[in-house]
């Protein structure tokens, strides 16, 4: 039986394990009436780091292999275009947040069972901060990212991964790690599937749209898209976070650039905000004062995955692990 086979190369993937001594700091979630702490949008620039991205649509395309058509699964698309959904990449952040600021595990698999004390929150007068900054039943989140659209024109390409075996036991919370992709040949194959890619360096933006967020909360989001203020001066792009599908086979590894940020101002009038959009500020003021606030931050976790995630020059197991 393929699940029973055992792969000698190392496993693409490491456990942040849940804090067994404190529960989430559960706490009421903000009103949305009026903009007080940090309100506005950062502009934000993604790229391939890993060989390949893979941002499935749940539809499937035909291609031509070898005088047969076959199928492949598609990328994400709008008006032809290439995206990557806004809700997947707030999904990927999420479960960043979920791990470095010890909140409640929502994403659990079939069978799994979480411990109580890390259990789906389900009072909405009293939120971990992952539930309280991205929303959960009853209350709406304060930060959502638009679509990602591409900087320059790509040509997707196709490649062929073999199907995902995936562990069944949980250390607690799981995240692949950015290895080499090892390809394979393109000889259709039983247990094997084609997927529409794009390579390296491909570059998206994006927006990241924060309603009265507080620093800490933005200093453990900055943190989940890989930026870490803690190595000196200067903040820096400590590792890439993994988004779209086929991750165990190790794509999707996305690093992050802020390329623009516009507040809006306790003190601005806020109907003149609104409409356009706030004022644009220096970036780098904001986030290192964001990331120099550690209320939320969960040190043992957060260095566990900073050290855990960095791309590493190791390839990538082909087969069943
Ligand atoms: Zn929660």
């Amino acid at each position: 039986m393929a699940r029973q086979k055992v792969s000698v190369e190392p496993k693409p993937f490491f456990w942040v394990p849940l804090d067994k001594e404190r529960p989430p700091q559960k706490y009421e979630p903000p009103t949305h009436e009026s903009y007080r702490d940090w309100s506005g949008r950062l502009k934000l620039e993604l790229e391939v780091v890993s060989d390949y991205l893979f941002v499935g649509s749940g539809e499937f395309g035909l291609f031509t292999l070898q005088g047969c058509e076959r199928s492949y699964y598609a990328f994400a698309r709008r008006n032809d275009q290439l995206i990557i959904p806004g809700t997947g990449i707030k999904g990927a952040v999420r479960s960043v947040v979920e791990a470095i600021s010890n909140s409640c595990v929502r994403q659990i698999a079939k069978g799994e069972r979480v411990p109580q004390l890390h259990e789906g929150c389900k009072n909405e007068n009293s939120l971990c901060p992952a539930c309280r900054l991205f929303g959960s039943t009853g209350h709406r989140g304060r930060v959502h990212f638009s679509d990602a659209v591409l900087l320059s024109q790509v040509e997707p390409t196709k490649i062929k991964i073999a199907d995902l075996w995936p562990p069944r036991q949980t250390k607690g919370r799981k995240f692949y790690q950015a290895k080499q992709f090892q390809p394979l040949d393109m000889q259709p194959k039983k247990n094997h599937r084609f997927l529409e890619v794009v390579p390296k360096g491909t570059r998206f933006q994006t927006t990241l749209y924060f309603e009265n967020t507080t620093a800490a909360e933005m200093g453990i989001m900055m943190r989940a898209i890989g930026l870490d203020g803690d190595q000196g001066d200067a903040v820096v792009s400590a590792f890439p976070i993994k988004l779209g599908g086929a991750k165990p086979r190790c794509l999707g590894a996305v690093r992050w650039k802020l390329v623009g940020l516009h507040l809006i101002t306790p003190s601005s009038n806020l109907l003149a905000a609104l409409s356009t959009g706030g004022e644009q500020m220096p970036i780098s003021d904001s986030v290192r004062t964001w990331l120099a606030d550690h209320t939320l931050l969960n040190d043992k976790a957060w260095t566990k995955f900073r050290d855990q995630a960095r791309s590493l020059n190791e390839p990538c197991p082909r087969e069943v692990y």
